[in-house]
């Protein structure tokens, strides 16, 4: 039996990861349970899943839930320090990362240093510091699953061959609800319009990520160093069935394919019984004779610049994917799933924040504690003291470009709503 601690419970993959686990309450049992302030549904999985810790990020919500778990066995925790406790528990010899951005790197490190494998479904950590986190992979043993059903398709098809013969890893995307939109129409696209996915059910942040396709750039930079392949054997294919869900070609020019329908309970399932494949439900599988046409072509990087600009950052790498990334963040959740950004003012606000990183004219932003994006106007800009670009970052060197690059990216799009700012 495998003993499972899930970072971020409540959200789309956390709750597909715990109805994976009550399918088959044989194979996996849950020890810690990790949110950021979501107590009714925290409260509900704490009773029915009974882990040993569960940590909520934000204080006043774990001090809510305490009271209403009075009278049962759980340790309760919170803030960063409680998701790392929740990722290293002495009981828990799996970790399903499914939290948001790049918050998920350091309680995915500490728990690799602790022993335990990883279910990875929070890319960020690999966006961000993908050298330092595959050095310690490789360092303790650790095993590092994939969930993103694009990698666990190549993960799949690669097993058992030679890692030598692979000629290039092919990530199908499905383009998105904008795959057919003109230009203009994608730069006022409202929140509704972004988060109408065609064929996936998720969480905000990584629809919009679809939607703008920085989230096929992001997993063209997690297959990277997942698979040590470089970015110029990574090709994006548009699919906008996704029901082939990534591509391996090899050297003599066969090509192997991922099939099934799009439900991520079954990479979850995989990450998390591999090597062994355990039963799913009835309606998870495919029916080739009612499928239809597959058809495939290519991103357009004029109307999707996000994909090129990953590209970019990752061939660039050192802290510049961290940089992209943090800058992303900040206008996909503090600015436009807020209304107080546009579409089109995503892929600038990532285009503007990596040129800043890159020319070395950086001004760093003195912030105050819990700034928002209503009052980030009122800060100060002053002289940096070191470059935010580095080419070979340590971890520290990594946090502090996620850091500038927000703080960055939140005074330029404040700039966007009135205020002339760089
Ligand atoms: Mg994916």
């Amino acid at each position: 039996m495998k003993s499972i601690s899930v970072l971020g419970s409540a959200g789309s993959i956390g709750t597909q990861t715990l109805d994976v686990v009550s399918r088959h309450p044989r194979e996996f049992r849950v020890v810690g349970l990790a949110s950021y302030d979501e107590v009714d549904a925290v409260e509900k999985q704490v009773r029915r899943f009974k882990p040993k810790i569960v940590s909520l990020a934000v204080e006043d919500a774990a001090k809510e839930l305490k009271k209403r778990l009075k009278g049962v066995r759980v340790e309760i925790v919170s803030g960063s320090q409680g998701l790392i406790e929740v990722a290293t528990h002495p009981d828990a010899n799996v970790v399903v990362t499914a939290v948001v951005g790049s918050v998920g790197l350091l309680p995915t490190l500490e728990a690799i240093k602790a022993g335990k494998d990883i279910a990875l479904a929070n890319k960020e950590t690999l966006v961000c510091a993908g050298e330092i986190v595959m050095r310690e992979v490789k360092r303790r043993g650790a095993g590092l699953y994939p969930v993103d059903s694009e990698h666990c398709a190549i993960w799949q098809c690669k097993e058992g061959q030679d890692p030598q013969s692979v000629e290039r890893l092919i990530l199908t995307c499905s383009g998105g609800p904008f795959r057919k939109a003109s230009k203009q129409n994608i730069e006022n696209a409202t929140v509704e319009e972004a988060l109408a996915h065609p064929n996936w059910k998720m969480g905000g942040k990584i629809t919009i990520d679809s939607a703008t396709l920085m989230n096929k750039g992001l997993e063209v930079i997690e297959a990277h160093w997942l698979f040590g392949i470089p970015y110029e054997r990574i090709k994006v294919v548009i699919h906008p069935q996704s029901l082939v869900h990534s591509m391996v070609e090899f050297k003599d020019g066969s090509i192997l394919a991922q099939i099934g329908v799009h439900d991520m309970r079954i990479p979850i399932q995989y990450a998390l019984s591999y090597p062994r494949r355990l039963p799913v439900g009835k309606d998870s599988h495919l029916d080739f004779a009612s499928m239809g046409a597959l058809e495939f072509g290519k991103p357009d990087l004029e109307r999707f610049p996000c994909l090129a600009y990953a590209y970019e950052a990752g061939k660039i790498g050192g802290t510049m994917p961290a940089v992209m990334n943090a800058a992303n963040e900040v206008a996909v959740v503090e600015f436009f799933l807020k209304g107080k950004a546009k579409f089109g003012d995503i892929p600038r606000a990532v285009r503007r924040t990596m040129d800043a990183a890159r020319r070395g004219k950086l001004s760093v932003v003195k912030m105050p504690p819990h700034v928002t994006a209503t009052n980030v106007a009122k800060l100060s800009l002053k002289p940096v003291k070191e470059p935010v670009f580095k080419k070979n970052p340590e971890l520290e060197d990594i946090l502090k470009a996620d850091g500038w690059a927000r703080d960055y990216a939140r005074l330029l799009l404040n700039g966007s709503t009135g205020q002339k700012i760089d």
